[in-house]
């Protein structure tokens, strides 16, 4: 008989490579802008390894017709007789052995999380025998994730696997017999109920579903922590005149604090004319004022630009467009000036810089009025 039915069945831990965490550092809190990155890699990490779970469970135990019912558990303690338990031990342990392998293949690709500085490192628990967290791994997992939360979700992850394997034990245990090599017998007290294969994967499954619910919330409380800011727009209208050209335009800077698309803007405008009858250069800085920046791409840009493109005049402004970009792509902020019909030319100028990110300003200054006069600009 195979020795290895006596090992106790190590469980979950998906092996994520990755350098020795740091000893000792300050755990830093991750409902911070520049987290973002990885909170936001983390989730993409764990759907991937979830879906995996779900991928492998589905193969150990198809789903079936209408009464169809997962196969988590075998109740050892509901067969009456030795052999037949001592027989569908054997072919768990085989299975499980199926499953090992496959969980290895199948997860050994999936890549670390980009932007984290450190890995997360494997953290098993035992979910037969004993149920226990291996603690010196989950320390060394916990001091190494890039921030405290991470690690209460490794930490977290674990604890559901213990407390299922805790529940899997309660009741009377059964006595596995087996031969071992030298014609001896040995015997085993194993817990009433066991882990099928699939039961295995679907548990490994919740445990990503317990971090992915909870990363979803970290993400969006992360990104509200975004300062999004621009500066270096400059709009400008020229208008011949009979002494020679006008030029108007502005100097535009702005800041928001969280969701750019969603946040209030504070606006900075210098207003600049020069040309004929203005001496040297006027420059004119308004009070701060608010305005908002539009999703590129959405129905309210259109909806805007149509107002702002439509007026004869007096409907004439800029308005702010956000494009968050893609992972290689930086954010940009699109000023889109819809100039007034006296300006030479008087065609729509669109002026695109990079939106620069760092942490909102921690005591957040008094802020400006809206100032009606400002709405839309112009
Ligand atoms: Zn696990």
């Amino acid at each position: 008989m195979d020795a290895s039915i006596f090992r106790t069945l190590a469980a979950c831990a998906v092996a994520l490579l990755l350098a020795a965490p740091s000893p000792v550092r300050a755990q830093k809190d991750c409902i911070a802008c520049e987290q973002v990155k990885c909170l936001k890699n983390t989730l993409k990490q764990k759907v991937q390894l979830r879906d995996i779970y779900l991928g492998i469970a589905d193969e150990f135990d198809p789903k079936g017709g209408p009464a169809w019912k997962p196969a988590n558990i075998t109740q050892f303690d509901k067969i009456p007789d030795a052999p037949t338990r001592n027989q569908r031990y054997r072919d768990t342990i085989s299975l499980l052995e199926q499953y090992n392998q496959m969980e290895a293949e199948r997860t050994g690709n999936v890549p670390a999380p980009e932007g984290c500085s450190a890995g997360a490192t494997e953290v098993s628990t035992d979910s037969m025998m004993t149920c226990a967290i291996d603690t010196v791994q989950l320390a060394a997992a916990k001091a190494g994730a890039n921030c405290k939360q991470l690690g209460d979700l490794i930490e977290q992850h674990e604890r559901s696997h213990a407390n299922a394997c805790k529940a899997r034990k309660a009741g009377k245990f059964w006595e596995y017999t087996a031969q071992v090599a030298g014609g001896e017998t040995k015997s085993l007290w194993l817990p009433p109920q066991i882990l099928t294969p699939a039961g295995k994967a679907r548990e490994e499954a919740a445990g990503y579903g317990i971090e992915i619910a909870a990363l979803e919330t970290m993400v969006k409380d992360a990104e509200s922590k975004c300062k999004t800011s621009f500066k270096g727009v400059k709009t400008s209208c020229t208008i011949p005149t009979p002494v020679g050209p006008v030029t108007m335009g502005q100097e535009i800077s702005g800041e928001s604090c969280g969701n750019p698309v969603a946040a209030q803007w504070t606006i900075h405008t210098v207003n600049v004319a020069s040309g004929p009858g203005v001496i040297g250069t006027h420059r004119n800085a308004d009070k701060p004022w608010y305005n908002d920046c539009v999703a590129k791409g959405s129905a309210e840009e259109s909806r805007r630009a149509g107002i702002l493109n439509g007026g004869a005049g007096l409907g004439r402004g800029w308005m702010c467009v956000y494009d968050e970009g893609d992972g290689q792509r930086e954010p940009t902020i699109t000023i889109r000036s819809f100039r007034l019909p006296q300006c030479s030319p008087s065609s729509e100028q669109a002026i695109t810089v990079t939106a620069e990110r760092s942490e909102c300003d921690e005591d957040t200054p008094p802020q400006p009025q809206p100032d009606p006069a400002n709405l839309p600009n112009s």
